[in-house]
């Protein structure tokens, strides 16, 4: 089928399906999360082949993806018409979905961001069309397969495999009405800039390189353990990674030692082992541009704590390395199994080198001072906070970035609402 053959199908599936009841959408998304539990190794498999991640991270990747789909599948109808009292005999809010809605998606979760994304958007009336990462095309075929297995009409969810330079003709298409758009910056404001010239409603998930703050009264062998998954799950290779340990300085000599033996438990080992806890990354240019930050990192005057060693094109012993304020790195993020450990004198200092770069996407914060947690919960720039734990989204909560890590809310309730016109009904 050609493109626009695939857009015009998606098209006349979207005028049926938005009439389809909510609850009787809501049953197609317990037939989803129940193929993708019968599924579960296969998808698992396909990721891992996919972008090497860890088999046990692939696993717990569909799994999440079930139960978000399940969240859904139960959740409230906030889509209702609302009555709202006035002087008109009607007045009342009804939510209209806005029609095919694009998704460009990244390859570090192959199945989570794009179901993340499609199945809210899907329950609230749209068709979704897939523009995934080139390396997760195999992703993108089982996806669309696991909605017509599920059900779902033919159209409502359609993978596209097409190359980057395409994504702006299917953009620019009149049948397209927005897009959802995880990865880069550089992608995001691309696609953005293309979405606001054709006034077509865009959503950006995009990079982060968040702060994971230790004050002197924390659980100290907790943070150090949580620390080392924050930064290396995935290979380092996550949006909302601890990327920047921010470490009290009274409680620096104590707390390094734990960190250093935690984060060495990750040896990178073959993906496909149940009880592997590190891999390669995805591509080897990645590994190549994570290498050449490490290096324009020492000469701008990092100093090794643990050096960051490349073993073969994809895998390297992991780094992590002191770093002050001024260091060029804290403008970028580092998307890899490296990490930056910061001093801090004080919870103002703490905060401050914490918000003092151009991301936002979810800071940690370790005291188990109330008053404490409450400064930072005020202050730090960045779409969650997330206190004594690591940050990692839930689908009952809102998921977003502050600053340029993007805009637009995913997960919870709230993204039902992300592409839909509230369309007002009012007179007599
Ligand atoms: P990427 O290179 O930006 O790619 C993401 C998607 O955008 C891919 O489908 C890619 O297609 C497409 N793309 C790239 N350049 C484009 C352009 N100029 N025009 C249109 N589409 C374009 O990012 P990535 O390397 O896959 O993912 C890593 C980035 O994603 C990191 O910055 C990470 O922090 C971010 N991320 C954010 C979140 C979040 O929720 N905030 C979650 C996960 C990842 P091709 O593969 O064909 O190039």
């Amino acid at each position: 089928m050609t493109l626009q053959k695939k857009l015009e199908a998606a098209d006349k599936s979207f005028r049926n399906w938005r009439a389809v009841p909510f609850v009787q959408k809501q049953k197609l998304l317990l037939k989803l999360a129940k193929t993708l539990d019968k599924n579960k190794k296969s998808y698992a498999e396909n990721i891992t082949k996919e972008m090497k991640k860890p088999i046990s991270q692939s696993i717990a990747e569909v799994e999440k993806c079930a139960l978000m789909t399940r969240y859904y599948a139960n959740a409230k109808n906030v889509l209702a018409p609302e009555k709202i009292e006035t002087e008109f005999r009607v007045s009342e809010i009804h939510y209209a979905p806005l029609g095919v809605v694009l998704g460009v998606m990244p390859w570090n979760f192959p199945f989570w961001q794009v179901l993340r994304f499609a199945v809210p958007a899907i329950l609230a009336g749209n068709a979704v069309v897939l523009k995934h990462a080139s390396i997760c095309f195999g992703s993108g075929k089982l996806i669309e397969k696991l909605f017509l297995d599920a059900g779902f009409p033919k159209g409502v969810f359609q993978n596209l495999e097409i190359g980057h330079s395409e994504v702006k003709t299917v953009l620019e298409n009149p049948i397209v009405r927005a897009v959802s758009l995880t990865g880069s910056e550089k992608a995001g404001a691309e696609v953005a800039s293309i979405a606001g010239k054709n006034i077509k409603k865009s959503l950006l998930e995009l990079g982060g390189s968040d702060a994971f703050i230790i004050l002197d009264d924390a659980d100290l062998k907790k943070a150090a353990k949580s620390a080392a998954k924050a930064r290396l799950q995935n290979c380092g290779q996550a949006c909302n990674a601890g990327k920047r340990f921010i470490i009290q300085k009274n409680v620096l000599k104590e707390f390094l030692p734990i960190f250093i033996k935690e984060y060495q438990k990750y040896v990178p080992a073959d993906p496909m082992e149940k009880d592997t806890k590190l891999t390669g990354m995805a591509r080897p240019d990645l590994a190549d541009e994570l290498e050449k930050q490490y290096k324009k990192s020492l000469k701008n005057g990092a100093e090794v704590i643990l050096p960051l060693e490349r073993i073969s094109d994809y895998e390297f012993n992991p780094g992590l390395m002191m770093v002050k304020k001024g260091n060029p790195v804290l403008q970028e993020e580092l998307f890899g199994p490296l990490g930056i450990v910061m001093v801090a004198k004080n919870d103002v200092e703490a905060l401050e080198l914490a918000n003092d770069i151009p991301f936002g996407l979810g800071n940690s914060v370790w005291t188990k001072d109330k008053k404490r947690q409450q400064f930072f919960i005020e202050n730090l720039e960045s779409g969650t906070v997330s206190l004594n734990k690591e940050t990692s989204s839930d689908p009952r909560l809102p998921f977003g970035g502050a600053k340029s890590s993007g805009y637009g809310t995913e997960l919870s309730l709230i993204a039902l609402k992300e592409f839909v016109t509230a369309k007002t009904i009012v007179g007599h």
